[in-house]
């Protein structure tokens, strides 16, 4: 039985009239970019076998939350919004269920309004203006998150890289008029592409951008810390598991009602509607990078939202999709980009080299490859698809 599927089109037709919190964009252009992230599905069944991280062993992990509801009236409550260019859905279960929703959307909305390059009044925007002026002071949460992007373009080489802002200006990928740039037009904008000149000064709380043309663009990580923070704030109600997706980006925890662990299904990248495998965990964030997310097609190239900072292009890889599986939203979110742009082999040698996280990658040629740890949790439901796992 399937409690939830959650596909952004589907969503949209049921809701037509619903707009974008940003002025340049409204859902129905977003539809026409955004096409399905990843099937949720919750289904009452326990995981089988066991693996070597605690995030999907093999029993019922405790979810963490405030108390069990025995005794009291416990409910299940939904919200749909839109938020950060993309459909979110925030489900929990337990007697404060509405309570825990209501503060997990608004501080979705929170995090937004400080994290947007395109809202006037974030920090990121306050950054941006200020390139070539000097240092600007930010909150500290917004401080630690540039200075994780930052050491996540440390660890990948660059592959992960928040300096990426005019690149995805030129092709159109920030106000939605998508057009191919001449090849100088990719050289200039390069220029100002380099995670190494952001300046971070830990004692006052700045972040300086030192050449003039030089933005951020937090988009490949803000989503992932999104959700790792509402976590914690639904962690102060009274519920027993929550079900949280941020787009592409998934995190779960508790279980449900009959102690069974969450089933999250990952989207066939050649066939939205469908999936290609089922993940079994509990306490752990499933968060997708794909091509298929947000693109454009001009003569018969498709240009993803993905962009390799080496070239200034859309990254053109072996790979359709990269969803790494984490406790940690953060990591996932910027390896999952960071992986797409590195391609199957690079990506397979980054896992070898850390392990700190599980990985599925997908390639286009419909062949599924996942890291060794998700053996026992994850299944191909794909008949047609081969598997393989690397260690
Ligand atoms: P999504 O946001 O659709 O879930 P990703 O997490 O892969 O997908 O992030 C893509 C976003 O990250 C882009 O929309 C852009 O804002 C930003 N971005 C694109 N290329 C890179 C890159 N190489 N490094 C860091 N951020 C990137
Ligand atoms: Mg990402």
């Amino acid at each position: 039985m399937i409690d939830q599927i959650n596909i952004p089109q589907y969503f949209l037709r049921r809701n037509p009239n619903m707009t974008c919190r940003h002025n340049n964009k409204s859902a129905a252009s977003f539809t026409a970019q955004c096409r399905a992230v990843i099937l949720l599905i919750a289904l009452a069944f326990l995981l089988s076998g066991c693996s070597s991280i605690p995030f999907l062993s093999g029993t019922a992990a405790s979810s963490g939350s405030s108390g069990s509801s025995q005794g009291t009236a416990s409910s299940t409550a939904t919200s749909d919004f839109f938020a950060m260019d993309t459909f979110m859905t925030i489900t929990a279960n337990g007697t404060d269920a509405q309570a825990a929703v209501n503060a997990a959307q608004a501080e979705v909305y929170r995090l937004e309004n400080e994290l947007s390059r395109n809202l006037p009044a974030s920090s990121v925007s306050k950054i941006n203006a200020q390139s070539g002026l000097g240092p600007v002071t930010v909150p500290q949460e917004t401080f630690d998150i540039i200075s994780d992007a930052v050491a996540y373009a440390e660890k990948t080489s660059g592959a992960f890289d928040i300096t990426i802002a005019p690149i995805m200006d030129i092709w159109g990928f920030n106000d939605g008029n998508f057009r191919v740039p001449a090849a100088s037009e990719i050289q200039a904008a390069l220029v100002f592409v380099n995670w190494q000149k952001i300046k971070l000064d830990k004692a006052n709380l700045t972040v300086e951008l030192p050449v003039k043309g030089m933005e951020l663009d937090l988009g490949g990580i803000a989503k992932g810390y999104s959700s790792d923070k509402v976590q914690k704030v639904m962690h102060g109600f009274n519920i027993t598991s929550a079900l949280i997706s941020l787009g592409g980006n998934v995190a779960v925890f508790g279980t449900k009602a009959d102690g069974s662990l969450w089933k999250i299904a990952i989207t066939d990248p050649q066939a939205l509607d469908s999936y290609i495998g089922i993940l079994t965990a509990t306490d752990v964030s499933v968060i997708t990078s794909g091509g298929y997310e947000r693109n454009f097609t001009k003569d018969g190239i498709t240009y993803i939202h993905i962009m390799d900072p080496a070239t200034g292009s859309p990254v053109q890889s072996d790979l359709l999709s990269v969803s790494i599986v984490s406790p940690d939203g953060v990591q996932g979110d910027s390896l999952s980009t960071a992986l797409f742009v590195m391609g199957k082999d690079k990506a397979i040698a980054y896992w070898q080299a850390h392990k700190d996280f599980a990985c599925i990658l997908v390639t286009k040629t419909g062949e599924v490859f996942a890291s060794a740890e998700l053996k026992n949790t994850f299944t191909l439901t794909n008949a047609k698809g081969s598997l393989t796992f690397f260690e």
